[in-house]
C-alpha cells in the first residue's frame, strides 16, 4: 500500500510529473485535537495542461461518487496525461463518518459556500474546502446522489446558458440534464464565482454503489478530460442522448401518512396524471396527487413514511427541441 502524504496546502506544483499521489489535506481538527484530513488522489501528467477537479461525498452519505473518483484517477495513463486531475474522495468528513448527509452541527455544507474565515464550523470548513482545493482548479465536476429516502436518475445540473458548462454537461452523457443556474450557497456556484466552470452530477441513490451509473459517470468524466485536451480522444459508443429539461421542481404532500409513488424514474407524466396515493395507517386513502404539469420523473421519494409537506416527485419540464 502506498503511503499517503500529509499536506496543509495542495502543493500541486511540487509534485513530480507522471505521478499519482495519495494526499491527506489538513482542513481543521476534531474535539480530540486530531486533524481532519481530506483524502485526495492527485494525478499529475507528464506534460502540463489544465487542472480538473472531482469532489465526492460533499453530502456525507452520497457514496456513488467515491468509486467514480477512484476509477478515473487509477485509470489514467500518467505518461499520456496532460495536466492534473484532483479527486477529493470524501469532501464532508464528519458527515461521512456519521453516515449522514449533513456536516456537524446539522449544517448542509452545500448551502454554506463560499463559507467564511472566522465563521462557525460549517462556514469555516466550506471556506477552506473552497480555497485549499477548488481555487486550484480550472474545471470542477461535483458528484452527488439523492438524499436518504429518495432515489435519483443519473442526471446533471448545469447552467445551460453558459457555453462551457453546457458543453461539459452534454459530454457526460447522463440520462437527463436539468438547466439550473448556480444558486447561492452551493459549491458549484462558489466555484463559478472563482471562474471555475462547474457542474453537478447526480449519480442515483444514497448509501449505494450502483455499478451501471458508476461506469457511465467514469466514461463521461473521461470524455470531459479528452475534450480538455488532457487525454487522447477515444471513440465512444454514444448511448441515448440525454433528455434536456428547462427547469424542474418537487411536488410535496399537504398531509401526513403512508405514501405510494406510482410512476418510475424517467417516466413521462402528463398534467393531471395520478402520481401518488397517501393512506392513513388503517389503509384508507386520504389524498391522491396529480402531476401539476407534463414532465419527466427525475427523482422521487421511496420511504412511504411521510409527514405533511413530504417530498413526492421531482419533475423536469422537458425543453423544446430548439433549446437543445
Ligand atoms: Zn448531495
Amino acid at each position: 500500500m502506498t503511503q499517503a502524504q500529509q499536506m496543509d496546502t495542495l502543493a500541486l506544483a511540487d509534485l513530480p510529473p507522471a505521478s499519482l499521489t495519495r494526499v491527506l489535506l489538513s482542513i481543521g481538527s476534531d474535539a480530540l485535537s486530531r486533524p481532519i484530513e481530506l483524502p485526495i488522489l492527485v494525478a499529475k501528467g507528464r506534460r502540463p495542461g489544465p487542472t480538473l477537479g472531482l469532489t465526492a461525498a460533499l453530502h456525507g452519505n452520497e457514496i456513488n461518487g467515491i468509486p467514480v473518483v477512484q476509477r478515473v484517477l487509477h485509470g489514467l495513463d500518467l505518461q499520456a496525461l496532460k495536466g492534473t486531475v484532483v479527486g477529493v474522495l470524501v469532501s464532508n468528513i464528519p458527515g461521512f463518518l456519521g453516515n449522514r448527509r449533513l456536516f456537524m452541527g446539522g449544517w448542509d455544507l452545500n448551502h454554506l459556500f463560499p463559507g467564511k474565515e472566522g465563521g462557525h464550523s460549517g462556514q469555516l470548513y466550506a471556506h477552506r474546502l473552497l480555497h485549499q482545493v477548488v481555487a486550484h482548479l480550472d474545471v470542477l465536476v461535483d458528484l452527488h446522489t439523492a438524499s436518504a429516502g429518495r432515489v435519483n436518475s443519473l442526471y446533471v445540473r448545469a447552467d445551460m446558458s453558459s457555453p462551457k458548462t453546457r458543453h461539459m454537461a452534454k459530454l457526460l452523457r447522463p440520462q437527463l440534464i436539468v438547466h439550473n443556474p448556480p444558486t447561492d450557497g452551493t459549491l458549484r456556484g462558489a466555484a463559478a464565482d472563482l471562474d471555475v466552470p462547474a457542474i453537478t452530477l447526480e449519480i442515483g441513490n444514497p448509501q449505494r454503489y450502483q455499478k451501471d451509473f458508476i461506469r457511465r459517470s467514469v466514461a463521461g468524466i473521461r470524455a470531459i478530460l479528452a475534450d480538455q485536451g488532457m487525454l487522447r480522444k477515444r471513440p465512444q459508443t454514444p448511448g441515448l442522448p440525454p433528455i434536456l429539461c428547462s427547469k424542474s421542481g418537487w411536488m410535496y404532500t399537504d398531509a401526513g401518512g403512508l405514501l405510494e409513488i406510482l410512476p418510475e424514474l424517467l417516466d413521462h407524466v402528463l398534467a393531471g396524471d395520478d402520481v401518488a396515493v397517501l393512506r392513513n395507517p388503517f389503509g384508507d386513502e386520504i389524498a391522491r396527487y396529480q402531476a401539476p404539469h407534463a414532465g419527466v420523473v427525475i427523482g422521487h421519494s421511496v420511504n412511504p413514511v411521510t409527514a405533511t409537506g413530504g417530498r413526492i416527485l421531482h419533475i423536469g419540464v422537458v425543453a423544446p427541441r430548439e433549446q437543445e
